[in-house]
Parts: structure tokens; C-alpha cells; sequence
């Protein structure tokens, strides 16, 4: 083993953070901006390889600072971890400017305010290669790297192929174009006149830059949140409407002034517009969402594209909602206006049809029944507000964030290990009070789950009761009268012939036990207080969430005390049914409800009592049982 020589670790750390020329562009557009530029002009030749040069009229760079600045982790914009916190420049590393004179010739000429003449220095491997020399300059900073790469044939071949370099760059500076209204942009290849981005207002960015078109096609769009238990953003953007068409998904997102990724918003975001639009176009976004620094966390990755969110489902919950709503306005006005089929026609589903059709079929019906009322009075009803509030929790709430999951301890108990202590918690009481928050919070914003046959409620309610009665009959009347309440606001659709064929999807990829549906009807028909309406939101949503809860399958558990009654019946299939509903149960436990609690549940006090969570041991006390043994 032998200890790398420095400039082998640089040049190896270099060629990470600087990938290809465009990350290279992409730094030093942002120390431009870093820097309060109001213009950034970029000229690149030969993709970026044999020069790339960016100049800004921002507050430049100090002579006493030029000996470091292109040192490792030399920087002007941190100097304690906690800074990281509450950063708000897109540098903090001081690594960009030492990485390009490991891999590329680096000039900088810069003029600061007041001065009466700039320097002009060259850098190569993080060091001066001679004494900054006084020349004249413009405000600002120009920064210009040549020969990228230079060192590393490999890449430099690599690179050398790929054309496409130029329009990477060409790209990502439309980016930053479009959400930086206030700086204006452009970029040409060397020897040209003709600059390929020139930009001066948003809209005017994102018609110069993506085409009339599209700028045509947008829809504005803002969203935000101010519940910390939930999410804290504001955003704002523009997204393309039913009429865009593209095969390629275009998303331009800043959070907190910086250009990243967001995979998990970009799939959401996608996934809506396929399942709102008929004819599913790939959309044009362009979101700028602001949150709490400390809500971010930016040192992920080392080209901090990749960002992770405090609250990321939340957040992109709500962006869903909203891009979904619009859309499907949007789409209402296309879709509804030119063709005059009544909206109970539009349900039936030809099973030709691709699911996504489906989709947009319900949603469509969806959004029609939910038009009817002002939908601020739904989103708005203080009697759901006070229902969540009323949750007393505190106590369990760092148990169930910060758990770990072991495995089942038998068919009710799962077993959780919290820092050093272990315990015994009830699942089916957990999920229960899961479901019943989560019916809460989506509270007029379901996805329905379509039962393939629509059952008939008299019946269910008959089969619950195990006997003839007028019960039922009164409970389905009931029932269907009160439809159009259970529709809008929970998703169960009752129709006039008094079938339910669809549920609510209370935590996604969980369907609810069907075993239940019958005591599900019973409950509500029984236990229901129509006349008040914060008793009966909460009515409602307790009986959804007894149904959903995770409780034991009927057929008793194959791997348990159960083999006893299999070894009576000798039945292999009954066996095999078993295990498989067994298994999909302890699958669900730990993929959907054990995530979900993590970050949606607030257990409420009582579960510390009520048997839903028993401290079983701690490891301490464990080891030293150990080690007497
Ligand atoms: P970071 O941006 O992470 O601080 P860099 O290596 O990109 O690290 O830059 C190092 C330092 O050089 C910055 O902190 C800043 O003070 C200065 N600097 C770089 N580019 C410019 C510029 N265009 N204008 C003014 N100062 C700059
Ligand atoms: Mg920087």
C-alpha cells in the first residue's frame, strides 16, 4: 500500500466534481451569480474543451484573496458546518475553481469596486503561476478555463466524440435563464456573433429559449404549505396544459435558487399528467419551490444536483395536487366543451381501453362531481382541522419517526427497536389509527380503488348480520341518501341501485381486506352521526379506518399455532392460499405501513398505555444478561 501522492488525490477529486465541460459552466455560472451578477455572458469553443470563458459584472474578487482562490476548499461564503444550515449562495465548498486548474488551464481577470485597474492571473494545479499583473477591466469577473481536461486523455477522447456538449451547455444555461428573471443571459460559440441564448424576462426566457409553442401551452401555477407537521414552501412555476404536446419530459426546477433534481417529484409530476390527460402528452415544467434552508439538505452528491427535502412526500403531495387540479380544469374545458357526452356516460370503461384511460375517465368524473360545490369550502372545513388537531400526541412521536423494524413477533405484534430499547407494538391498532389520520388528511382528495364488481349493499349489510332483517333494507335506504356525501368526501360511491363500487385509497399500494366490507356497511349505516358534522366526518373516518386496518386474515396463520388446524384439514391449496396472504401481510407491514407511520402518524397518547406500544427490554440490560451466562 502506498500513500497517494496530493496532486493525484486532487486531480482524482477534480475530475469528479467537474464531469464534463457543462459542470464546469454550470460552477462558474454560479459563482457569477453568487458574486450578484445582473449579466452573465458565456462564449465556448469546441464544446467546452478548448476554452470556455464566463464573464459577469458581480462585486469581483479581492487582490489579497487571489494567492488562495483557487486552492481546495478555499471559499468565501462558509466558514462553520452550522453556516451550512442557513446558506443561501449555491457555493460553499471552494472546490470548483481548485478542480478546474487541476483539469484545465484557469485565468481569471476580476476588477472590484473602487479600483482603478483589474488583475489578470493564471492557475494551474490549485496554485499562481506567477504574481497577479494589473490590467484593465470592465466590472466584474472573468473567469476562463482552456485545454479542459488536457490531463486525462481518456476522458478528452470520450468527450471528443460526443458532439453534444455545446448543447448541454446551451441548455442548462436556458435553465438558469428561465428562473433567474432578473440577470440576463447569453452564450455563443466562440468566433460567432449570433448568441444561441439571449434572455431577458421569464416568459420571454422560456418563449426565446423552448420555442413560441411552447410558452403558448403554459398555465401558471403556485402552491405552498405552512404546517410544519406537514410541509413549509412556497412555488411557483408554469406548466404545459392539456393542448402541449412532446415526447420528452422537460422539468426545470430551482429549489432555493439552485438548479437540481428531484426524481421523486419529477415521476409524480409525470405520472399525473398521465393519468389526467386523455391523450398523455409529456409535460413542460418549471417550478421554483422555496423552503427553509435547513429543510434541504444539499450535500448529497457532489454536483449537488440530487437534493433531498425535509418532508419530501408532503411536499410533493401538495405540488401533485395542485398540478393535478389544474390540470384537470384545464382539461374539463378541452374535453367537456366539444363533446356533449353526459358525464355518467363517460364512466363506462371499454376494456379495450389502456388503464390510462381509465384514469382520465374517473378523474374527469371526479372533478366534475367535486365542481359542483366551491372547492375552497371543502379544502377549508374547520371541523376536519380540528379533528387532526384534536390528536394529543407527543410522547411516542420520536418512537415511531426513528424506529427500526425487526419482524413480526406473532400475528399482532411486530417488533420495533428504538435507539438501545426494544419493543412490542400492536400493528393492527397502529394501522387502524394510521388509516384513520390518513382519511383525515385526504379528506376530499381520494383516488378510488374501482371494485371490479359493484357489490350490493343490501346484501353486504345481510351477510354482516347473518340474518334476515329490516336493518338492512333501512341502512341501504340510508346509505344511498347519504351518497353524495360519501362520494365527495371519502370516495365511496354508492349508486341509485344501492351497489358500492368504489373505496378510497387511504395509503397508496394498500388495499383493504374485502373480508370486512360487510362489518365495514353495518358500521356505517349504525354507528354513523349524520346530523353533526364533525362527529360524522369522524365517524366515517374511524369506521374506514377499522376497515383498513391491517388486522389478522381469517384464515389462521400456516407458520404459527395454525398448522394445527391445516394438519386437520390436509388441504394443500388452503395451505397455499394461507401463506400467500400471510406473506403479502407482513410484506405490507413493513414496505407500506411501517414507512408511512414513519412519516405521516402521530401516535396519540394513549397508545403509551393502551397496549399498542410495550417496551419489552432494553439492550443494555440485555448485554448484561449475556454476559453472565
Ligand atoms: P465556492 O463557490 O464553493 O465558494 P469556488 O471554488 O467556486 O468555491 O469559488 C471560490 C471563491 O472564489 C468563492 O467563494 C468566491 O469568493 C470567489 N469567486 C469565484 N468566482 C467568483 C466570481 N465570478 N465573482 C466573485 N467571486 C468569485
Ligand atoms: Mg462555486
Amino acid at each position: 500500500i502506498r500513500r497517494l501522492d496530493e496532486s493525484v488525490v486532487n486531480r482524482i477529486a477534480a475530475g469528479e466534481v467537474i464531469q464534463r465541460p457543462v459542470s464546469a459552466v454550470k460552477e462558474l455560472i454560479e459563482n457569477s451569480l453568487d458574486a450578484g451578477s445582473t449579466s452573465v455572458n458565456v462564449v465556448v469553443k469546441d464544446g467546452g474543451l478548448k476554452l470556455i470563458q464566463v464573464s459577469d459584472d458581480g462585486h469581483g474578487i479581492r487582490y489579497e484573496d487571489l494567492p488562495i482562490l483557487c486552492e481546495r476548499h478555499t471559499t468565501s461564503k462558509l466558514s462553520t458546518y452550522e453556516d451550512l444550515q442557513t446558506i443561501k449562495s449555491m457555493g460553499f465548498r471552494g472546490e470548483a475553481l481548485a478542480s478546474m486548474t487541476y483539469v484545465g488551464h484557469v485565468t481569471v481577470t476580476t476588477i472590484t469596486k473602487g479600483q482603478l485597474h483589474g488583475y489578470r492571473v493564471s492557475y494551474r494545479d490549485g496554485v499562481m503561476e506567477q504574481e497577479p499583473r494589473p490590467c484593465a477591466a470592465v466590472k466584474g469577473t472573468q473567469i476562463m478555463i482552456e485545454n479542459l481536461f488536457y490531463n486525462m486523455s481518456a476522458r478528452r477522447k470520450t468527450l471528443q466524440n460526443s458532439n453534444d456538449d455545446y448543447s448541454k451547455i446551451v441548455d442548462l444555461i436556458s435553465r438558469f435563464a428561465v428562473h433567474h428573471i432578473n440577470v440576463s443571459f447569453s452564450c455563443r460559440k466562440h468566433g460567432t456573433n449570433k448568441a444561441d441564448v439571449h434572455t431577458v424576462s421569464r416568459l420571454d426566457a422560456i418563449r426565446s429559449v423552448y420555442g413560441v409553442s411552447v410558452a403558448r401551452d403554459l398555465m401558471e401555477i403556485t402552491a405552498s404549505d405552512d404546517d410544519p407537521s406537514r410541509s413549509v414552501f412556497k412555488m411557483e412555476g408554469f406548466m404545459s396544459n392539456a393542448n402541449y404536446v412532446a415526447k420528452k419530459t422537460t422539468m426545470v426546477l430551482f429549489i432555493n435558487d439552485r438548479l437540481v433534481e428531484c426524481t421523486a417529484l419529477k415521476r409524480t409530476v409525470e405520472i399525473t399528467y398521465a393519468a389526467t390527460l386523455p391523450k398523455a402528452s409529456k409535460p413542460f415544467i418549471y417550478m421554483s419551490i422555496i423552503l427553509p434552508p435547513e429543510h434541504v439538505d444539499v450535500n448529497v452528491h457532489p454536483t449537488k444536483r440530487e437534493v433531498s427535502l425535509l418532508n419530501q412526500e408532503n411536499l410533493v403531495e401538495s405540488i401533485q395536487n395542485e398540478v393535478e387540479s389544474k390540470l384537470r380544469n384545464s382539461n374539463m374545458t378541452r374535453t367537456f366543451k366539444s363533446t356533449k357526452v353526459p358525464v355518467n356516460k363517460m364512466v363506462r370503461i371499454d376494456s379495450q381501453d389502456p388503464v390510462g384511460r381509465l384514469h382520465a375517465y374517473l378523474a374527469s368524473v371526479r372533478s366534475a362531481v367535486r365542481q359542483r360545490r366551491n372547492p375552497k369550502e371543502t379544502a377549508d372545513l374547520t371541523s376536519i382541522h380540528e379533528l387532526l388537531s384534536d390528536i394529543d400526541h407527543s410522547g411516542l412521536m420520536d418512537i415511531v419517526k426513528h424506529c427500526t423494524y425487526i419482524g413480526m413477533a406473532d400475528d399482532i405484534f411486530a417488533l420495533l427497536q428504538h435507539n438501545t430499547r426494544l419493543y412490542l407494538v400492536n400493528v393492527v391498532n397502529l394501522s387502524k389509527e394510521l388509516m384513520y389520520q390518513q382519511v383525515l388528511r385526504r379528506f376530499a382528495h381520494f383516488n378510488a380503488i374501482q371494485l371490479s364488481d359493484p357489490a350490493p349493499i343490501s346484501e353486504i349489510i345481510l351477510i354482516a348480520l347473518k340474518e334476515e332483517d329490516k336493518i338492512s333494507g333501512m341502512n341501504t335506504e340510508l346509505l344511498k341518501h347519504k351518497a353524495e356525501l360519501l362520494q365527495e368526501y371519502f370516495c365511496i360511491h354508492i349508486d341509485q341501485q344501492g351497489n358500492l363500487s368504489k373505496l378510497p385509497v387511504i395509503l397508496d399500494q394498500y388495499t383493504p381486506d374485502m373480508d370486512h366490507v360487510p362489518e365495514f356497511m353495518l358500521s356505517l349505516g349504525n354507528d354513523v352521526d349524520w346530523e353533526n358534522e364533525k362527529n360524522c366526518f369522524q365517524a366515517i373516518a374511524a369506521a374506514l379506518g377499522n376497515f383498513y386496518s391491517m388486522r389478522a386474515p381469517l384464515l389462521p396463520n400456516p407458520s404459527g399455532d395454525g398448522l394445527q388446524f391445516y394438519k386437520r384439514t390436509l388441504d394443500d391449496e388452503l395451505i397455499a392460499e394461507a401463506e400467500t396472504v400471510w406473506a403479502q401481510r407482513e410484506w405490507t407491514i413493513q414496505h407500506v405501513l411501517f414507512p408511512s407511520m414513519r412519516l405521516f402518524l402521530k401516535p396519540p397518547n394513549v397508545m403509551a398505555t393502551n397496549g399498542t406500544f410495550v417496551q419489552v427490554a432494553s439492550l443494555e440490560k440485555l448485554y448484561r444478561i449475556f454476559e453472565r451466562c
